[in-house]
């Protein structure tokens, strides 16, 4: 506890370049969404922010004994926020060659196996967050596998680092593996037990996760449904129009649904902070369905790309007013960096004619998916009082990047060359709640 109590006083000021957004800058940028300062001080207390202003301004405040870190030629935000990824997918990164449904059987449902061994799966999560880490992502959604002690192994790396996490075990109880599989009422009473244990629990929350709707019965959507009534704080994640052979197997089962969104909408599982991995192949109707019930889409610019599932429409999405957030989809997606993430959404946005502004692009990675979790007042942003979850972006991490941030006039070109040619190399230091976590 001593230790805790030093960490609570300390004052500790962060100096460099600062971006941090108020709100979406939508398509053109608004100028008040978003705040830069050129010479900031980032100042944190006890692992949260107490100020945040010009270096000028804010330094003659400071008591004479703080210590100041200087960030030369960097940018400093808040943490990542990757709205949807599965940490024992780890180890199937960069397999490939086959579309998602045959993907899942040839390689993820086998290695999702392992871990109904606890050791097992204590190891990959501890790899797992060092990725995320060394990434800067500070919060995550993440899918666990059916196993609840793939839940557990994961909860307890994240609260020995404080991170701010949050994760749920699968519901799947039918078309997979027999050795993957559970049934409506273990699922129900594993998940009842693990919403209880783990969320609010430090800085963890519990995400109801039924993996899709083909694998899971119409009984276990119910039961998903009514866990979700019944602790009406949970997060829900799952998965939706990703694939077009997919969404034809959906149609099979469930015939009487208007579409596969309207499978999960009729069992009670739109709601805020709700997240959709994919949303590729919706229509319009399904779009403002998803705005009206405060339920937002997680947009896998990598994995839509690696998996060749299809393209987001970002632009429907606008026009609906369906909110969406930019997440990596490891290991459907090739990557851990949110930045290679960005860089292909912005490619994505270039293949359908439309544009993604680079602000518009660090808002979804950021705020974007802190509000699509429900959890803006905490991280995703430098509000006074917020927890200091942050990075510092090295605008000279690579000769190539030095090169061209030197010769980019503004904010906005440089962060499209963070984007462009950025990945891990770029998070030059990850801090959570004030502290350093970086790895090697
Ligand atoms: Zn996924």
């Amino acid at each position: 506890m001593a230790l805790r109590t030093d960490i609570a006083a300390q004052v500790c000021a962060h100096r460099g370049a600062i971006l941090h957004f108020r709100s979406d800058p939508g398509a053109r940028d608004d100028p008040a969404s978003f705040e830069f300062l050129e010479d900031g001080l980032l100042v944190t207390r006890g692992g949260h922010v107490a100020a945040v202003g010009p270096a000028q301004e804010l330094l003659p405040t400071l008591p004479a004994d703080v210590e100041i870190v200087g960030h030369a030629e960097s940018i400093l935000m808040p943490g990542f926020v990757d709205t949807h990824i599965h940490y024992p997918q780890t180890d199937v990164i960069g397999s490939g060659g086959r579309q998602l449904l045959d993907w899942l059987e040839d390689y993820t449902f086998p290695t999702e196996r392992r871990f109904s061994d606890p050791v097992y799966a204590a190891a990959v999560g501890e790899f797992f967050l060092d990725e995320l880490i060394r990434n800067g992502t500070t919060t995550a959604m993440v899918f666990c596998t059916v196993h609840r002690t793939s839940v557990d192994a994961f909860f307890h790396s994240a609260a020995a680092r404080q991170m701010r996490m949050v994760a749920g075990k699968i519901l799947m109880d039918r078309n997979s593996p027999e050795y993957l599989r559970d049934s409506v009422s273990s699922g129900e009473q594993d998940s009842r037990e693990l919403l209880q244990k783990w969320h609010g629990h430090e800085r963890l929350s519990y995400a109801i996760t039924p993996r899709s709707a083909i694998t899971s019965s119409e009984a276990q959507l119910q039961s998903a449904g009514q866990l979700a009534k019944e602790f009406p704080d949970a997060l829900i994640q799952t998965h939706v129009a990703e694939n077009l052979e997919e969404i034809a197997w959906v149609r099979r089962l469930f015939p009487q649904a208007r579409s596969y969104l309207d499978v999960y909408d009729s069992y009670g599982l739109l709601r805020e902070r709700a997240i959709y991995a994919h949303c590729i192949h919706f229509d319009q109707a399904d779009r403002v369905r998803m705005a009206q019930s405060g339920a937002a889409a997680a947009f896998c610019p990598c994995s839509n790309l690696y998996l060749g599932s299809g393209l987001f429409d970002m632009a429907a999405a606008d026009d609906a007013g369906m909110p969406f957030s930019i997440a990596t989809d490891v290991g459907g997606g090739n990557s851990f960096s949110m930045l290679r993430s960005l860089g292909d959404a912005y490619k994505i946005a270039q293949l359908s004619r439309q544009h993604l502004s680079p602000l518009r692009a660090f808002y979804l990675a950021t705020l974007g998916g802190a509000r699509a979790l429900g959890l803006e007042d905490r991280v995703g942003q430098f509000t006074v009082g917020a927890e200091a979850d942050f990075i510092v972006l090295d605008l000279r991490a690579t000769p190539l990047i030095a090169r061209r941030t030197a010769q980019s006039r503004t904010l906005a070109e440089k962060l499209l060359v963070l984007m462009a040619l950025g990945d891990d190399r770029v998070v030059s230091h990850t801090y959570v709640l004030g502290r350093e976590v970086s790895v090697a």
